[in-house]
């Protein structure tokens, strides 16, 4: 039995989905203490409550400590089966960290899947449906899963209310991938989506995007949606070079201008444009499974998130393979596993 700090690194709800997508795909059991003791709440939120009920349905686990607020469990897998599964996260958790739980053992499963998740969908600290479909999907395809993400409804925190369905054509071996070069980037697009609150909201944030990244009137969309979807506010930011597109996104929050959630993100974007690197900071952490499991690739990226080293730490503990990580130039790390 693999025994898992939830307290190690980060000490985040990562820590439990990594977990817990590693015993699916490897069939080891494990049992985990301090679940998120690194966070104000610690323990099983409803995402990751539901992500432990996801992750034991798709591979028939039977599981101790499955409670909302539990600091522990017990996981033990039996088999993975492909099929429809609906996972209802019951407030605006975030839906696409509830799919980055069964992913893993999805896209090498017996079958194609279609999941169906309802929660958030536009979370902050979380991937978005958008930075899914954009960035991080596109990436994972390369290695051979086929996964689509279909965002039948918006959702918010801290409405919720949003809805994902997901097809999965699985692959019985991923692709090993070498992201090292990122070069110019040749595409560029700042989308602002407004649900339930003035549309004047977008506008400020666009506005302030095409100043700050020189950008002009072609680069930027806004989009208005109903107000039953609201209230929420989110700005993204694409990228696109040769091998991959970064999205780069900013949430409106109470008390924060339009102008200044636009101005940190396109900070960050400028941060990225100026870096060279391919993979962003959050690909980063999320790419490490896909590559542990074709069990061999690279990838540049910028400086090392808590992340992605702790993601590092909880992959070694499930599976016989060691990162090297190296300072491929100031602020710059190369991550690689060799067969
Ligand atoms: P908690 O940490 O409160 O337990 P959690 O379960 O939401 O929360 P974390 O452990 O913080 O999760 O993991 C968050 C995940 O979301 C990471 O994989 C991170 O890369 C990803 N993420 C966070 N912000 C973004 C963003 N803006 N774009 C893309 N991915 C993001």
């Amino acid at each position: 039995m693999i025994k898992i700090d939830g307290s190690m690194g980060e000490g985040g709800g990562q820590v439990l989905r990594t977990s817990l997508a590693l015993s699916m795909v490897t069939g080891q059991p494990f049992v985990m203490s301090s679940i998120r003791a690194g966070r104000k709440k610690p323990g099983l939120l409803r995402q990751h409550l539901t992500a432990v009920k996801a992750a034991a349905e798709v591979s028939c686990a039977h599981v101790s400590g499955v409670s909302l607020g539990s600091d522990a469990i017990e996981f033990t897998p039996g088999p993975v089966n492909a099929g429809s599964y609906h996972f209802s996260i019951g407030s605006a958790g975030s839906t696409t960290l509830v799919l980055q739980t069964v992913l893993p053992a999805l896209i090498r499963a017996n079958g194609p899947s279609e999941v169906v998740i309802e929660g958030g969908t536009h979370n902050p600290f979380a991937p978005t449906a958008h930075f899914l479909t954009t960035c991080f999907l596109p990436v994972l395809a390369k290695m051979g899963p086929k996964v689509d993400v279909e965002l039948v409804r918006h959702g918010f925190f801290p409405a919720g209310g949003g809805q994902i369905r997901v097809t999965i054509e699985p692959v019985e071996r991923l692709e090993p991938i070498s992201l090292i070069e990122r070069g110019e980037i040749t595409d560029r697009r700042a989308i602002a989506i407004v649900a339930g609150l003035p549309g004047a909201i977008a506008d400020r944030e666009l506005e302030t995007v095409a100043k700050k990244l020189k950008w002009t009137q072609e680069d930027l969309r806004h989009e208005l949606l109903g107000d039953g979807l609201g209230p929420g506010n989110v700005l993204s930011i694409e990228l696109g070079s040769e091998q991959l597109t970064e999205v780069i996104t900013g949430f409106g929050e109470k008390g924060v201008s339009s102008e200044q959630v636009a101005r940190r993100a396109a900070k960050r974007a400028n941060e990225y444009i100026s870096s060279g690197v391919p993979v962003g900071m959050h690909l980063a952490d999320q790419l490490l499974i896909p590559l542990a499991l074709a069990g061999e690739g690279t990838f540049l990226t910028g400086q090392l998130t808590r992340h992605t080293k702790t993601n590092i730490s909880v992959i070694e503990k499930f599976m016989s393979c060691a990162f090297d990580v190296q300072d491929a130039a100031p602020g710059r790390h190369l991550i690689s596993l060799r067969a």
